[in-house]
């Protein structure tokens, strides 16, 4: 690790203290649904300046050993996670997890399983675009994806390459978005079973982007069922939002955390640097592991 990107004695840190340097905690690679190899995407951050940055792909830790090689060779401090898809009182909620152990054989079944009907999935949606006359093959996604937690972006992705639609969007309005002919709904482990997971490995559950879920009122109910930190600052986010949700997790001692989400190209300009968190928080993320 960098010694510059280490604040000294975190544990003095005292809300209001000025931390220098600012890091980005959701972000994807191609290891899920991203375009950047875990290389390209450390380069960016250091040309942006990051001083931290995790590894946030979608039911997989497998980018995280490259990452933190490649955060390591560029003096950025590298935070190993994940981002789960989970469930709690029927509404659809991502859980970021952060700081486990990658290694450690419960995550990793349990997350051999999500990715095992991630590819069940795939066929599926492939199987009912058949149905409407479209030709894909599962393969040819399998081929594009190259990862083992493939979804709907690469099947949008494969649909356009073969000329089958004109682009990714019209491939997810035509039939992959939600109640769309090929949509197949995403198996969802419950928010409970997902937070125990990612706490047995060592790490910490965060809410993903509150403001996109539309489910506020589960916030307290997550919070008292051990819920670590809530995604104040997020892409997708105002600033409105990011206030809101900033009170919301000081009033439900919650960590305060934020990411960029960036997927790389697949969905236009790739949004690293568009959201910065300030390095406070991530000291105060790092003091949560402890209480
Ligand atoms: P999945 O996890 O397989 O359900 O896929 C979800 C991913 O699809 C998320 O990263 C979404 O942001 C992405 N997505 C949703 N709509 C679109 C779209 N119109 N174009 C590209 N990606 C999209
Ligand atoms: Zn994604
Ligand atoms: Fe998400
Ligand atoms: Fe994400």
């Amino acid at each position: 690790m960098n010694p510059s990107a280490t604040i000294a004695n975190p544990g003095a840190v005292r809300p209001g203290e000025p931390v220098a340097g600012f890091a980005d905690l959701h972000l994807h690679t191609l290891f899920s649904d991203g375009t950047f190899t875990p290389e390209e995407l450390a380069q960016k951050g250091a040309q942006l300046g990051l001083v931290a940055m995790a590894l946030t792909d979608h039911d997989t830790v497998e980018g995280c050993p490259r990452m933190a090689q490649a955060c390591q060779s560029l003096g950025i401090e590298f935070i190993p996670g994940t981002e789960l898809t989970a469930e709690f009182d029927g509404h659809e909620v991502h859980l970021l997890g952060y700081f486990m152990d990658v290694q450690q054989p419960k995550l990793l079944s349990a997350i051999k399983k999500f990715q095992d009907v991630r590819q069940e999935r795939i066929r599926e949606m492939v199987a009912r675009l058949n149905n409407l006359g479209l030709p894909l093959r599962a393969e040819t996604v399998f081929a594009l994806a190259n990862c083992l937690s493939p979804g709907r972006p690469h099947v949008a992705r494969a649909l356009a390459l073969e000329g089958l639609c004109s682009s990714m969007d019209e491939a997810f309005e035509r039939f992959l978005k939600k109640g769309r002919p090929a949509w197949v709904p995403k198996y969802k482990i419950s928010a409970l079973d997902a937070m125990d997971l990612l706490h047995q490995a060592g790490g910490l559950a965060v809410l993903a982007h509150p403001g996109l879920n539309h489910c506020d009122q589960i916030i307290p109910h997550l919070a008292l069922v051990g819920l670590d930190g809530l995604e104040c600052f997020h892409s997708k986010q105002t600033s409105t939002q990011s206030e809101y949700y900033l009170a919301l997790a000081q009033r439900l001692h919650l960590a305060v955390t934020g990411g960029s989400d960036c997927h790389g190209l697949s969905k236009g300009k790739p949004l690293i640097g568009g959201v910065k968190l300030p390095g406070i928080y991530l000291e105060q993320l790092k003091q949560a592991r402890h209480s």
